[in-house]
């Protein structure tokens, strides 16, 4: 255990010149970094009007096409609302998906976190008005035939294979839902969950015939035919491609190999890769992708992982720490196996910043992209300042080396190691509380800073709750998550 004064703060490095006044590399970054953000938010706002627009267009084309004049009566009301619900439904399955394709147009805007976390957002409104499709279409069709809601279920389960198909979609879209919740998501081995999680794509798809061939909604000839046929070529295409074909063709043009396992301490490696053509690979440090190592005992689980150290023309290099029997195997990687790869993903990176200073607080295996985006960034002297977090001694992963980071570029890091505090609700050690440290004391520059926080998920939240009680923008927050 490390005595309480060591468990405090200790600075690691002193700035390699004094820094007083913002020098005049500020306007000039600064103003490209505004260049980039407002960029940024214009698509923002364009990407989620074209999935607002999506619904409202479904919607509206039905009424325009002779929806509104069927509309009356009471079965004509609820039929009418049981075919809204699932016009909306269906777009929003459809918007889901476009959300976990890995597009690189929302990846660049959003983050693939945030895209997943709206993804998550969608997914229980989409199911409710896919309940609501049909129990308002059965309850329709029962009021204008005369028969009660069980009879017209059964009646329309066994109208056709393509009625059975859409129940068959239904049930395995609850399923994923259900798997999806929180508590039932934790007692699932991952592998489970996602291949459960994959039947979404089948969910989806067998409910297409009998939207092509139930009713007059989507005739032949007609413009909803023509827009959602678009639709579903749209979301379906970009998985294809953006989820299979770009990997595969990214996969085979750097021809990734392991070139050794390096270990870090009790449970982290490192590991080496060595590829081709990197400078086309476009990623930049701070940046994560989803690895597969091809050996017989690990190609069935990919992984996500950050990039520990910017990459450079034909290697990468990854630190992972075991956290269960996946990356366990990958510590005892043979030389040589190939290694797929998807991405590079994220928003973790100087490309986002839009503040003169530089921020980073990183905890345990959290250290990777923050190591890799100070190498990657062109710090000028006081631009930045890093507070390194570990419970104990033990988990100070490659600290070294961001002190030297940091040291090089001219800027000020910090250590805090020791555990926190029982029953307060803090992300500082034990002695940090009792010395009463703020952020503010840490960096001097926090407003003037974009933050960059990469740990343990609880701890993260804590981290950034911090930061937007002591005044830093929410714009200004990036957090990486390691947990997806
Ligand atoms: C963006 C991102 C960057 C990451 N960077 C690093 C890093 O630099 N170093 C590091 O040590 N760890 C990193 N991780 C965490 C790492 O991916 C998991 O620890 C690892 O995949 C766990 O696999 P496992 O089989 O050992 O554990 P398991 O017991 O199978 O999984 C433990 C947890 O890890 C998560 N997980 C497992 N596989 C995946 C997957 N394919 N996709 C998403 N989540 C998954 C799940 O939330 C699961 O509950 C990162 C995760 C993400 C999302």
């Amino acid at each position: 255990m490390p005595a309480p004064t060591a468990d405090l703060m200790a600075p690691q490095s002193q700035p390699v010149r004094p820094f007083t006044q913002p020098p005049s590399w500020h306007s000039l970054a600064q103003e490209e970094r505004t260049v980039r953000r407002r960029r940024r938010m214009r698509s923002a706002d364009l990407l989620v009007a074209a999935a607002w627009t999506s619904v409202a267009a479904a919607i509206a084309l039905f009424f325009a096409s002779g929806g509104a004049a069927t509309s009356t009566g009471p079965s004509g009301i609820v039929t009418a609302a049981g075919i809204v619900a699932g016009l909306a439904a269906t777009d929003l399955l459809l918007v889901m998906l476009v959300l976990v394709a890995r597009v690189p147009l929302i990846d660049r805007t959003f983050g693939h976190d945030k895209a997943l976390a709206a993804h998550r957002r969608i997914g229980k409104p989409a199911l409710s008005l896919l309940l609501a499709h049909a129990v308002l279409l059965t309850l329709g069709y029962g009021l204008s035939d005369g028969a009660n809601p069980l009879r017209e279920t059964w009646q329309l389960l066994t109208a056709n294979l393509d009625m059975t198909l859409a129940y068959l979609g239904l049930v395995l879209l609850i399923a994923v839902v259900v798997t999806s919740l929180v508590a039932v998501r934790k007692r699932l081995q991952y592998e489970i969950w996602h291949l459960v999680h994959l039947v979404s794509y089948a969910g989806v798809l067998v409910a297409v015939p009998h939207e092509l061939s139930a009713g007059a909604v989507l005739a032949s000839g007609t413009p909803e035919r023509v827009f959602w046929i678009a639709l579903y070529v749209l979301a379906f295409g970009a998985v294809l491609i953006h989820r299979f074909v770009t990997p595969l063709l990214t996969s085979a043009e750097h021809a990734f190999r392991v070139e050794g396992v390096e270990v870090i301490a009790a449970d982290v490696v490192s590991i080496h890769l060595r590829g081709k053509h990197l400078e086309r690979f476009g990623a930049r440090g701070g940046q994560f992708a989803v690895f597969r190592f091809w050996t017989a005992r690990t190609w069935w689980h990919a992984h996500p992982i950050s990039f520990s150290s910017a990459p450079s023309r034909n290697r990468l290099r990854l630190t992972v720490r075991v956290l269960g029997g996946g990356t366990d195997r990958l510590t005892r990687l043979p030389t040589g196996a190939f290694v797929s790869v998807e991405g590079p993903y994220g928003v973790f990176s100087d490309r986002t910043r839009t503040a003169p200073y530089l921020t980073a607080i990183t905890a345990g295996i959290g250290v990777t992209p923050v190591r890799a985006l100070l190498e990657d960034s062109a710090l000028e002297p006081g631009e930045a300042t890093v507070l390194l977090r570990a419970g104990d001694d033990g988990a100070t992963y490659l600290w070294d080396e961001v002190t030297g980071l940091v040291q090089a570029g001219g800027g000020k890091a910090w250590s805090m190691t020791g555990h926190r505090p029982r029953g307060v609700k803090t992300w500082m050690s034990a002695a940090a509380v009792e010395h009463q440290v703020t952020l503010r004391r840490i960096f001097p520059h926090l407003l003037d800073s974009d933050v960059y926080i990469c740990g343990p998920q609880s701890w993260a939240d804590l981290v950034a709750a911090d930061c937007r009680k002591a005044g830093v923008p929410a714009y200004r927050i990036h957090l990486e998550r390691f947990d997806s």
